[in-house]
Formats: structure tokens, sequence, C-alpha cells
């Protein structure tokens, strides 16, 4: 099973509607999609959550609601509070990296929780004392607190590069590497362009060489690459054959 779908992000007294959808829409990206929310408000704007949710509303709309914590958690084996702060039941709080493994580990077979706390206050102590984990994102002197659906997003994101990010593979050159051969015919049409174009004279072309084949041979040269350089030699080459015609 994907260990994704068993995790559960916990919001704990969110004040903002803005901040669950936005949060709603973060999780969606990162392929993480059991929300619950622990005793939401009475005046919550569900309808700016639903604005910010953007492609994620059936999230927001599945979204669980739990008179406390301890409900909220109660299926999950591990459980990772979030905090800013360090001190009292935080100081064995680690980077979300760190904590990403045993996160992912745990839920490939049960559910695992992330648990965030209210905008102003974040978690209690009492909170955090339910905790298997406790996740600190590393932040500025400046300012410590992130905003609550950017924390997520971070914490999210190490869970979800940790899981082997399901449908995200890097991109990569669709082209492949030019082989010796090609380079070869690159570098002998750029010396006959040089010479042809009196770029350079014979005697310094050698050194001229040198210098281009430094040139290109610091990063990978794909066939693509190889073949618009050389379509530049082969038009520059034919553009002085005509000048030099008309010169006489
Ligand atoms: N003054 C509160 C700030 C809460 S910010 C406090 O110091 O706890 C709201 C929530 O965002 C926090 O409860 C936590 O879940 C998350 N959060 C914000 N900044 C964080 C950080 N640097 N590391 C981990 N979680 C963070």
């Amino acid at each position: 099973m994907n260990p994704l779908e068993n995790i559960r992000i916990v919001l704990v007294d969110p004040k903002t509607g803005g901040n669950i959808g936005s949060i709603c829409r973060v999780m969606m990206n990162m392929g993480i999609t059991d929300l619950a929310i622990v005793t939401p408000r009475e005046d919550l704007d569900w309808e700016e959550a639903r604005k910010l949710a953007y492609h994620a509303e059936g999230l927001l709309e599945q979204r669980k609601i739990f008179q406390t914590l301890e409900e909220a958690v109660a299926e999950c084996t591990v459980v990772a509070g979030t905090s800013a702060r360090t001190g009292m039941y935080r100081d064995h709080g680690g980077l979300p990296r760190e904590i990403a493994p045993a996160i992912i580990d745990s839920a490939a077979h049960h559910k695992a929780a992330l648990v965030f706390g209210r905008e102003d206050k974040g978690l209690f102590n009492e909170e955090l004392a339910i905790c298997t984990h406790i996740i600190n994102i590393p932040s500025s002197d400046l300012y410590r607190s992130l905003n609550l659906s950017h924390a997520v997003m971070v914490c999210c994101y190490e869970l979800f590069l940790v899981a082997g990010g399901p449908s995200y593979a890097p991109p990569r050159e669709r082209s492949s590497e030019a082989s010796g051969e090609m380079r070869q015919r690159l570098y002998e049409d750029w010396s006959q362009m040089m010479l042809e174009t009196g770029f350079c004279e014979p005697e310094k072309l050698e050194h001229m060489m040198l210098g281009l084949r430094r040139i290109f041979g610091r990063g990978k040269l794909t066939d693509n690459d190889v073949k618009i350089l050389l379509g530049i030699a082969r038009q520059t080459r034919w553009v002085t054959r005509q000048w030099k015609k008309l010169a006489g």
C-alpha cells in the first residue's frame, strides 16, 4: 500500500478557513488525502477555505471532525507533533527530513498522524505529550514560527520524497548524449567554419580548437545540441561561400 494513503493531517483548533483551504491544496499536491480537524470553531469561514482549496475541494468536504486530539489519533501508531518552539516537551524534536523515514516506515502498515497547532498558540504541552515524535522546522531567528499551511507543506514534502514521490519522476533529457563520433564531426565542421569565415588564421587553429574543446567538453552535449551546432556551422559556411562568390 502507498504509505501516503495512511497519513492523516490533524489540525488542532485552527482559526482561519484560509489556512484550512491552503492545507487541503498542499495535501493534494503531496498525495496525502486524510484531513482531520479537532474542535473546529463555530465561526470558521468555510467559504474562504473552499476558495483556497482550489482543486482539492473534495478533500475539504471529506474532512473528519473530532472533539479531542486523542480521538483524532486513536488509530495512529506514529503521531508526530510539530512545534516552532523548543523547551519542555519539545527538546527531542528533529528536522522533518530526519523524522520522515520513521513516519513513512510505519505508514506502510499503520495509520500515522502529523499534528499541527493553533495559528496563535501552537500545540499545548498536554497535546505534545500525546505525540511519539516532535518535528521542528528550522527557521530564522528573525521570526521562528511559520504560517500553519507552510509548515504543513514542508512536512508533507519531506514525506512525499521519502515515499518515493509516486507520480514524480525528475525531468530527463529526451535526446541521448552525443557520441564521440558526433563530437568529432562538430569539431571538424567548426574548424572549417572558423577558417572559411576568417575567424582564425590556419596557424592559430590548433590553439583555438583546444579552447573550443574545453568549452564544449565542460557540459553534457546531447545529439540535439550537436545537431544545432552543426547546423550553425553549415549555414555560416554556406553564407560565407555565397558572399565570397559575390565579392568575386
Ligand atoms: N506561537 C506558536 C506558533 C504557532 S504556528 C508556537 O510557537 O507554537 C502554527 C503551527 O504551525 C504550529 O503549532 C506548528 O504546528 C506549525 N509550525 C509553525 N512553525 C513551525 C516550525 N518552525 N516548526 C514546526 N512546526 C511549525
